[in-house]
């Protein structure tokens, strides 16, 4: 008799151990804004949308994995219903903080006829001005770690942080941390594997203005990886001397490209995640799978088309990239 009950606790340990090994080693840190936007399109206007580069990367990886587990701030105007969507996507929210007497952080872009440009109206630092992130214990021996755009100083706290480093970092930033903290984004370049930028910014970060000499430079700066963002024009991977292009959909409809980058991330970290494959042609999959989530990011305000997609969705987006650059080529 106790000899049973001492094998039936030996197997619920072992189901506990298996547990806890899964749940750290398919799991991934993501870190970034949590944020209200205003944003304006040639198409129309919105006053207060919920955001934030955690927010959009949290949406487009948690297709792909779960947990996703997320780092960032708010304040007490944050709505609780955005909290619990995504937790029921799988996102852990112990690593986000709820200011009780200050604003959440809010930003406010006008986008130009083209819409691959925009210009920044307001970035109200509100919460973000005092933020520690904090990397809760829970979160400890993630496999992957994707910094969203935020304070270099801020991405950087979160790498240290963590006592076993990830088998990849990718970051994403922005140029306006180009302009007022070069230095120590230049600190975090030193320690990830992946870096993701528009085409202006490699410009601005490099000095350089043809995009093969500015992602050599941007390399030795420290990340091996190295994509370049083109929105309406796809977007560009690098490592060592290979290139690999993916398109971007034409789409007929486009309408707000607030977020677009992020989920991009968070499909492309979201992938190798799942897969668990860090090999640069698993990295050209990769883009595409980042490539279709942002496509459907941009067909609305917000990241309110990223909360309306289903598996089969996603699926049928990827083929249709596919079917976009498949072709035959007899050469005579
Ligand atoms: P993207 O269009 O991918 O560049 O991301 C836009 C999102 O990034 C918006 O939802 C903003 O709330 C957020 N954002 C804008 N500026 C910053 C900044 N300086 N740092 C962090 N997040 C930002």
């Amino acid at each position: 008799m106790y000899k049973d009950l001492i094998n039936s606790i030996n197997v619920l340990l072992l189901l506990d151990f298996l547990f806890f090994i899964k749940l750290h080693f398919m799991s991934l840190i993501t870190v970034g804004t949590m944020a209200f936007d205003a944003i304006e399109t040639p198409f129309g206007k919105v006053d207060k949308i919920v955001g934030g580069s955690a927010t959009y990367v949290a949406y487009a990886a948690s297709n792909f994995l779960q947990p996703v587990q997320q780092i960032s701030i708010v304040g007490y105007d944050f709505p609780e219903e955005e909290m619990n969507d995504l937790k029921s996507r799988g996102v852990q929210v112990e690593g986000v903080e709820v200011v009780p007497d200050k604003k959440s952080f809010f930003w406010s872009g006008r986008y130009h006829l083209d819409m691959n440009t925009r210009d920044t109206l307001i970035t109200d630092l509100n919460v973000l001005a005092d933020f520690n992130p904090v990397v809760p214990e829970s979160y400890q021996g993630s496999e992957f770690l994707m910094l969203g755009n935020l304070m270099p100083k801020l991405q950087l706290s979160v790498i240290n942080q963590l006592k076993v480093r990830p088998k990849l970092i990718v970051m994403d930033t922005m140029n306006f941390w180009m302009d007022i903290a070069l230095d120590d984004l230049k600190e975090v370049l030193k320690k990830v594997d992946v870096l993701l930028v528009n085409d202006g910014e490699a410009r601005q970060l490099s000095g350089e203005f043809s995009l093969v000499k500015a992602a050599r430079k941007i390399m030795q700066m420290g990340p091996k990886f190295l994509i370049i963002k083109k929105g309406e024009h796809g977007a560009l991977l690098f490592n060592e001397n290979h290139v690999f292009f993916a398109p971007a959909l034409p789409l007929e409809e486009v309408f707000d490209p607030t977020g677009a980058g992020d989920t991009f991330a968070g499909g492309f970290i979201g992938h190798l995640a799942k897969t668990k494959d860090i090999s640069f042609d698993n990295m050209k999959t990769a883009i595409i799978v980042g490539s279709a989530m942002a496509s459907f990011c941009v067909e609305k305000f917000g990241p309110e088309k990223l909360k309306e997609i289903k598996k089969e969705d996603i699926d049928a987006r990827i083929n249709e990239f596919v079917q976009l650059v498949n072709f035959d080529i007899d050469l005579v």
